[in-house]
């Protein structure tokens, strides 16, 4: 199959400005982002071509590679490990979750948040604070699902959550060695990074990475704690407890910070990101904010009008059904539906009636009704 262009992909021109791509991308992962579409496998392959194409794009040398060659500059048998992905880009292809990861590093979960999901938040001041997001050596950010339901999102909730993550290791106390000694890497000398040079038609192309032994902390263990064969994380299970505010929906999420995996070598954790995902409810569907409900009556009700109590997700409201109601009709309960982020108004509860033709009929009752039919009704 045919890969698109990437400039066509991002939707900007061949001489377009790094400012430029990256505005057109931020775009399209905003739009496509899987959790804002769970679920959507079309928006899914949007956001994997469109951060496929930034990865590339947003680098000058990688872009000029592409602009050169096309695609080809990025498969082959050359083609394993260019970008950094750690094995194929091209050949191997780039899968949804080298996006996420690549969005991630991009963005960061906190820009997410603050800016492009319209989460108010205090993350200026970490981010502002020069900490690289996913920088080297920072532990990996754990994604757990949060269920919830109406009632929950509708008045905000406190949840606690069981999370599984690689925490320092309590014998070596984070050092991954018996005697807390650490000696420097033979194979980087202590950088942390090794370096590959590889020709390929295109020409010489020189790669870094990670150093495969000391896995890029620069500093090996001679004497490795058996608890955690010298990693120095071991995993575990903790309960982190997270306020979830009134008027979430599917897809938002919240940000922990620090909660997810321990780094190596005592840097820092990476961050533990609850997404809220909306469970079924029995009686209420949501349509952004306004809920809707179903009410069945008899017919002499809607004919007669009648009086009923319908519950809400907060408490019961009593809604007057005037005479000569036809099925069908909808009555709106004003801010009785969900609440919006941030206190900025609510929603309506829409109650739909429909008039139940009962199935069986007593004897009584199928005599009143053909009295009825005799006069028309
Ligand atoms: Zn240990
Ligand atoms: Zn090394």
């Amino acid at each position: 199959m045919a890969k698109a262009d990437y400039y066509e992909t991002l939707g900007v021109s061949k001489n377009a400005s790094d400012d430029d791509i990256k505005k057109a991308y931020r775009k399209l992962a905003v739009m496509y982002h899987p959790d804002k579409n769970p679920g959507d496998k079309p928006a899914e392959e949007k956001f994997r071509q469109a951060t496929e194409a930034y990865e590339v794009l947003k680098d000058e040398k990688k872009r000029a590679q592409y602009d050169k060659f096309g695609h080809a500059a990025f498969e082959g048998p050359q083609g394993g490990g260019y970008g950094g992905y750690g094995g194929g880009f091209g050949g191997a292809g780039f899968d949804l979750s080298d996006a996420l990861r690549a969005f991630m590093n991009d963005f960061g979960a906190e820009s997410i948040f603050g800016d492009l999901f319209g989460f108010g938040s205090n993350s200026r001041g970490r981010r502002g604070s020069g900490s690289s997001y996913g920088g080297v050596g920072k532990g990996n950010d754990l994604q757990v699902r949060l269920g919830l339901t109406l009632e929950e999102i509708s008045a905000g909730v406190k949840k606690t959550i069981k999370v599984k993550r690689l925490d320092r290791c309590s014998d070596c106390g984070g050092s991954g060695s018996k005697s807390g000694r650490r000696s420097t890497c033979s194979k980087c000398g202590g950088s942390g990074r090794v370096r590959h040079v590889s020709n390929s038609f295109f020409g010489q192309m020189i790669q870094e990475s990670a150093c495969p032994l000391c896995k890029g902390d620069g500093q090996v263990v001679s004497d490795p704690c058996h608890a955690c064969s010298g990693s120095g994380l071991r995993q575990t299970e903790t309960t982190v407890t997270v306020d979830i505010p009134a008027g979430v929906s599917e897809g938002n999420y919240i940000t922990v910070p620090e909660k997810g995996d321990a780094g190596r070598g005592g840097r820092p954790s990476g961050d533990l990101i609850v997404i809220i995902q909306e469970k079924q409810h029995d009686v209420f569907t949501r349509h952004g904010l306004d809920l809707i409900c179903d009410l069945k009556i008899t017919f002499s009700e809607a004919a007669l009008g009648c009086s009923k109590i319908i519950e809400t997700l907060e408490n019961k409201v009593n809604l007057k059904i005037p005479n000569g109601t036809q099925s069908g009709k909808v009555f709106k309960l004003k801010s009785k539906g969900l609440p919006a982020l941030h206190n900025r108004g609510r929603g309506d509860l829409l109650v739909r009636v429909t008039v139940y033709t009962p199935e069986k009929l007593g004897r009584q009752e199928k005599e009143l009704l053909e009295k009825l039919a005799e006069l028309g009704l």
